[in-house]
């Protein structure tokens, strides 16, 4: 009898970012030469400073997923400027929607570009390159051992009165058990807006490690 050995790690730390939603559009761009997808990745990189990038496939086809706060909306059209100037072939979604992607997966298999993997929300399962909010376990070395993410409609389905409560209702609700959570106590450290902290002691969860 012999099962599968997954590594338990104890945590130390639970961190909580948020991230408030914005508006997601998606561009593809057909590119013709490997210095062409180059200059492309830099973009969007560069583009990182001001709003969030995932990328969704990579090689003759390059496509980004972006989301911007309603104040950097006009970003948004700039990128699509700059793209149609540059490249012959240019796609440009107003959204980022599980359609879509499955369209970017038709379209890699038509030019031999590869798909990457986007963020799932780890309550209803529904495709979220920016997830609203991302919970991570770390372990004694500040290492983060395991990730959650989970999207706003999951988000906003918690009726939590504290931050401690709202992770918890959250991880209650995660297609992993997290039972061990729900009896531990939360002690909150000093945290800012953009991350909130708590430690706790002897918490085991399963690693993403093997
Ligand atoms: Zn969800």
């Amino acid at each position: 009898m012999s099962r599968k050995q997954r590594s338990i790690s104890l945590v130390s730390e639970i961190r909580v970012e948020p991230v408030p939603p914005g508006i997601r559009w998606v561009y593809l761009v057909e590119t013709r030469s490997q210095e062409e997808a180059d200059e492309i990745v830099r973009l969007f990189r560069e583009l990182e400073s001001q709003v969030q990038v995932c990328p969704l496939c990579a090689g003759k086809l390059v496509g980004y997923a972006v989301q911007a706060h309603h104040s950097d909306v006009m970003l948004l059209d700039e990128i699509d400027d700059v793209l149609r100037r540059a490249y012959a072939f240019v796609v440009t979604y107003r959204s980022f929607e599980p359609l879509i992607y499955r369209i970017v997966g038709e379209l890699c298999k038509d030019t031999q570009s590869t798909i990457l993997p986007v963020p799932h929300c780890n309550i209803c399962g529904n495709l979220d390159p920016f997830p609203n909010t991302v919970v991570s376990f770390t372990d004694c070395s500040g290492n983060i051992v395991l990730s959650r993410n989970y999207c706003s409609s999951c988000t906003a389905q918690t009726n939590a009165r504290s931050h401690k409560e709202f992770i918890k209702s959250l991880l209650t609700a995660d297609e992993c058990d997290f039972g061990c959570f729900k009896e531990a106590d939360f002690v909150r450290r000093a945290s800012n807006k953009r991350l909130i902290r708590f430690i706790l002691d002897e918490c085991g969860v399963t690693s993403d490690k093997q």
